[in-house]
Formats: structure tokens, sequence, C-alpha cells
């Protein structure tokens, strides 16, 4: 039976990484059939936040991901969020200081920062150090009894069996093994305050949720080993691990950091341009896997069916916003063309350009017509603003031009330029974005005037903007009010 899982620490928002990571298991979950599900690893209290699980959880839908167990749709395994476990924890460290495989800690903060100081001056890997080295069991006991008469705070550590060595078949990495002596010493497995650490209660959840595989971050690997430990102790089957490649960003070369600022590293963020979910999920399926051939552009249900944990890849993934653009662009143009009008629509109306209760059917086909102009130029949906506000909001003239525009539109050909082509544009019968450019074509013939010379201030003048879509087709949408009123600005 495949049983996957995703588990966010809602202490932050749905980062590209864990995207990465939900994404994969759930689709290694669709692909062979098996199940996905949501744990919430909530136990860092102090750095939840207060959305945290609702947003992770809004952006992997967003992505077009659903699970079959959560803490909202919880199945036989529940509960689903680990604050609410501490009854299945509290008794299984019990359990391991009974057996004499984890015991109480009562070194205090300063104690432990004043060895690992010693530690670092004597330029030793940092470590805990056992502090009831060298004690009888009965001396332990002793010592242990007066603490606890003292009401001490204290941690449950696990005895690190030193001599192991933990390996473990990597689905992604191949054969992985690290010795317990790296892990830096007995660890903690429950904290002062009663709550268990990620290492213990992952360990404890994977096996009663029968999880079978896990695939996560290629920073996780250090954890295995403490994990393989706490399944060893209780004699339980380890499920088999994936540890997927990091991710690189191509504008910095370095390891993808959530304070990096270089790039947008929030699901949300792109959300918020305008990028569609499906490109976000092709995207991101790309980051450290790649199908057979050439193509890149998929959607969710041929990703399922060709999904190959074999693919994933071992080299580190990159991040390259460039690529992402491209495939958002990709998938603009590939997306039903009402699903893409109403988004470009949604945008034009935030940015305040129209309002929703002025839509007659006139100018939705005004705006469909506005929007064929620009679709294939847009990476994401709100590029589409900058590019119709010239044609939309009256720009406030000269002032507003940038210093190529003026230099321009200030050339001394330009005015009789500009004269005679408004006498022309009157005159017109039809204004539609034919016979505008064939007003055009005549200024060329009567003023001897071509190229760039001609074109850059006659789309200055009328449109306001220095480059852009066919003018004819412009100014038709402007209106010939609006396009003469704009030209004679600038007579
Ligand atoms: N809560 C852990 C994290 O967010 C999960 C790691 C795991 O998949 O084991 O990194």
């Amino acid at each position: 039976k495949i049983r996957v899982r995703y588990a966010p620490s809602p202490t932050g928002h749905l980062h590209i990484g864990n995207a990465r990571t939900a994404l994969f298991n759930w689709l290694f979950a669709r692909h062979f059939g098996g199940q996905f599900i949501i744990r919430i690893e909530d136990t860092d209290q102090a750095r939840n936040i207060a959305d945290g699980e609702f947003s992770q959880l809004d952006n992997l839908a967003w992505l077009g991901l659903d699970w079959d167990e959560s803490p909202a749709n919880p199945g036989q395994y529940g509960p689903y969020r680990q604050s609410e476990r501490l009854h299945i924890y509290q008794p299984l460290v019990q359990e391991l200081l009974e057996r004499g495989l984890a015991y109480k800690s009562y070194k205090t903060s300063a104690e432990l920062e004043a060895e690992r100081e010693a530690q670092i001056a004597a330029k030793i890997a940092p470590h805990y150090v056992y502090e009831y080295a060298g004690l009888s069991d009965e001396e332990i006991a002793a010592k242990q009894a007066d603490f606890e008469a003292q009401g001490l705070p204290y941690v449950v550590r696990f005895r690190v069996p030193e001599e192991n060595v933990y390996g473990w078949e990597d689905i992604v990495k191949g054969h992985v093994e690290i010795g317990a002596s790296q892990v830096g010493g007995d660890w903690v497995i429950q904290k002062a305050d009663g709550m268990p650490t990620y290492n213990f209660a992952v360990v404890v959840d994977d096996h009663m949720m029968e999880i079978s595989h896990v695939l996560r971050g290629d920073d996780h690997v250090s954890n295995t080993p403490k994990q393989l430990m706490i399944y060893e102790a209780f004699g339980w089957e380890a499920p088999i691990f994936g540890h997927m490649s990091l991710i690189i960003n191509t504008e910095t070369g370095k390891k993808l950091s959530k304070r990096d600022e270089t790039v947008l590293q929030f699901i949300e963020q792109y959300r918020e341009l305008g990028y569609l979910p499906e490109a976000m999920l092709n995207f991101i399926t790309l980051l450290g896997w790649s199908p057979k051939g050439e193509d890149e552009i998929f959607n969710k249900k041929q990703f399922v069916k060709m999904f190959d944990p074999e693919r994933l890849s071992k080299s580190p993934a990159k991040f390259d916003n460039k690529k992402l653009e491209w495939v958002n662009n990709q998938w603009i143009k590939k997306i039903d063309e009402n699903v893409l009008f109403d988004k470009l629509l949604n945008e034009v109306v935030k940015a305040g350009f129209v309002k929703p209760e002025e839509l007659d059917a006139g100018k939705l086909a005004w705006w469909h017509q506005v929007f064929k102009m620009h679709q294939d130029g847009i990476a994401y949906t709100s590029q589409i603003t900058p590019l119709v506000k010239p044609i939309f909001v009256d720009l406030t003239a000269k002032a507003d031009l940038g210093e190529d525009a003026l230099a321009w539109i200030d050339k001394d050909y330009v005015k009789p330029l500009l004269t005679a082509w408004v006498a022309k544009l009157e005159a017109l019968t039809i204004f539609d974005a034919t016979s505008i450019v064939q007003t055009i074509r005549e200024l060329q013939n009567e003023m001897g005037v071509k190229g760039r010379d001609l074109w850059m201030p006659l789309r200055i003048a009328a449109s306001r903007v220095n480059e852009g879509p066919n003018l004819g087709e412009v100014m038709e949408l402007l209106g010939r009010e609006a396009s003469i009123n704009n030209i004679k600005e600038f007579i």
C-alpha cells in the first residue's frame, strides 16, 4: 500500500521548495494509485504563524493538488496535527525512558552554551557531552531524584548508540550511510515544554500513519540517521526515503534560501502577479525532475501518467526565473481564451481602469480585442496593466512621458507631421486599423519621412508609449476622439 505525506510546519507560507516536496509526493501517490496525506507539524509553538496552516493548504489547492487525509478530512489515522497527538508521543517517550534508551537531561542552556564554546575554541565539532558520564546507575538515579525534587526543567534525550552506522537505499541518492557519531551526541526527543521534537514525532507519525515512502528535501539527510535510531528502538520498519536535490538560484548561483531577495519564493507572490497555477505546477515539476524527450510543457494529468521517480535528479535543480516566465507565457498561449480573458479583465478591474458594472456586451467585446492584441507578449497576467494603461488612463500629457519619448516629439519636423496627420484622421469615414495605417503610408509619401522617424513620434503622440502592438489597432481601440486629442496636445 503506497502512502505518502506532505508535512508542513505552519511557520510560514508555501515556499517554492515546500511546494516541490508536496508536488512530488502527490505525483508519487497519484502515479502509483496510493494515498497522499497532509500532516501539520506544529510542535514549534513559538514559530507557528496564525494563518500558516490555512495558507499552506490554500496554495497547494490553488496549484491543483488534492489530498486524501488532512486535519479537515481525517481518515482513520488522526489526529493530523502533531499538537493534538501528544497523548500518542508521551507514552512512547516514557517507554524509552523505562528501557534506558532515553534519559532526562537537566543541563541548562548556559551550560550547553559554555560547552559549545569550549569545543569550538578547541576546534572540535560541537556536540552534546553525556552528563552522567562515569556515574553508576544508583548515582544517576540519586542525581535525577534530587533534580526532580527541586522541580528543575528537563528535556528527554535519546541515548545515541555511537558505534552504529545507519544506512538506507535512497530513491534519489542511492545508498547512503551515516555514522551515529556524526549526529552530535544524544539528541532531544522531548522538549522542556513536553512537546516532542521533529525527529521523534516524525517517526512516530510516519509509522502510525503507515507512510510507505518519504520524499523530502536534501536538507533532511542529516536527520535521517536520527530517525532510523527511533525506528530501530521501537522495532518498526522504516519507510523508503528519497531526498531531493537542492534548489539553486541561477541568479546568484547559490542555494535558494528564504532570505534571498533576488527572486520571489512564495507561491502566493506568483499567484498575486497573475501566474497561472498550471504553469507553476509545470515549472515546479521540472525542478529536479525531467520527462523523457524534449518537451517541457505538460499538464497535471500528463505528469501523473509519466511520473517516474527514477528520473528525480541527483544534481541540484535550477531555479531560473526567466524559465518560469517562459513556461507561464506558454501556458497563457495554451489555456482557454475565455479563462484567460476573465483573468485579464480581473487585472484591469483591480487596476481601476474599468468598473465591473460598466461592462456591457460592447465594452466586453472591446476589452477582448485589447487583450487579444497583447496576450502573446505577456509572461503573467498582471503585466497587462502597464500595457493597456496608455489606452485607458488619460495621461497628463508631456509631463508623463519619459525623456526618450520627449526627444522624439521635440524634433523640428514633428509638429507639421502631426498637423497633417490629424487632418487625415479627421477626414476618415471609418476609423479602423486599416484606414489608420493607410493615413500613415500617405504621410510617408507626402512628407518624405519614413521608418522610426515616422513611426516613433506618431506612436508616442497618439498612444503615449514608445512601443506596443500595431499602432492602427491601438488607435482603433482608443477611438477617434481620444486619439486625435492625444495628438493635438503636441501640436
Ligand atoms: N515538517 C518538516 C519540514 O517542514 C517535514 C520534513 C519531513 O518531510 O520529514 O521540513
